[in-house]
């Protein structure tokens, strides 16, 4: 079953990450389906770029997440099939596989620019249009042996590659546009909405940049949450304004 390694690695009595019953069919060819980007801050940040097929999510995990810049290539490791109903999902897992904080960064539809999508990942050359919030135009995901950091030389490792056309460009989209296409918040407000005291014993990492991190988000997920029930009535007008207006921000010919 395409999704028995994802369910091996969850208890869905802690983790509200969904179990995958529902099952869809995909389009087939060279008609869009859905694809998405969670960014995911674990024991490591990174980016889970997922791409609709025969029913379930295939998924890569994109340590520095998507590249605007056709002469960059960033590392894909590919993971478990996820189930569709992933590609909504958003907010806390508090412990386990995956611990930590997801956010949808983006979605959209994906077309594949080939008739036969089985036989390009089976070649480990997959050329496809994105069309996203954030992401769009065409890419690819190429399977490597090659030597780049981190790669694990059993397959696993591909690279994603923008090519160049009207949305590629210099521009870092993962700072320029960091926030959830779901929420519009960053890692602290999704983590203020549901219980910033989840890792205070047992943090998804506690040393280094990534635990200086999520000691600087819980913080703020905490004073946010104090602050909203002191005054619920008040309103946040201003805060919201700016992040709609960062989510909107798309690196359109953007090219340079
Ligand atoms: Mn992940």
């Amino acid at each position: 079953m395409p999704l028995d390694k994802y369910r091996e690695k969850r208890d869905f009595t802690i983790s509200p990450e969904p179990s995958g019953d529902k099952t869809r069919k995909s389009p087939s060819g060279r008609k869009p389906r859905f694809f998405c980007v969670q960014k995911h801050l674990a024991s490591h940040l990174h980016y889970d770029f997922r791409l609709e097929h025969n029913g379930v999510l295939l998924s890569w995990a994109v340590p520095k997440g998507p590249a605007l810049d056709p002469t960059i290539k960033r590392l894909a490791m590919h993971v478990e099939d996820h189930p569709i109903e992933y590609g909504e999902f958003e907010g806390v897992i508090p412990e386990g596989y995956g611990a930590g904080i997801v956010m949808l960064w983006d979605r959209g539809t994906w077309t594949p620019e080939t008739d036969d999508v089985e036989a390009a990942l089976k070649k480990g050359d997959l050329k496809f249009t994105l069309d996203g919030y954030k992401l769009k135009g065409s890419w690819v995901l190429v399977r490597t042996k090659g030597p780049y950091a981190g790669s694990s030389g059993d397959g696993r490792s591909w690279l994603l590659i923008k090519h160049k056309d009207d949305w590629s460009g210099a521009v870092d989209i993962a700072e320029f546009a960091p926030l959830s296409v779901k929420s519009e918040g960053d890692f602290a407000d999704i983590l203020s909405q549901d219980n910033p005291d989840v890792w205070r014993s047992n943090r998804p990492a506690k040393g280094g940049d990534t635990g200086a991190l999520f000691e600087r988000i819980i913080r703020q997920a905490q004073s946010l949450k104090a602050q909203s029930s002191k005054s619920s009535k008040s309103s946040k007008g201003s805060k919201s304004s700016e992040k709609s207006s960062a989510r909107a921000a798309r690196p359109k010919r953007a090219r340079t």
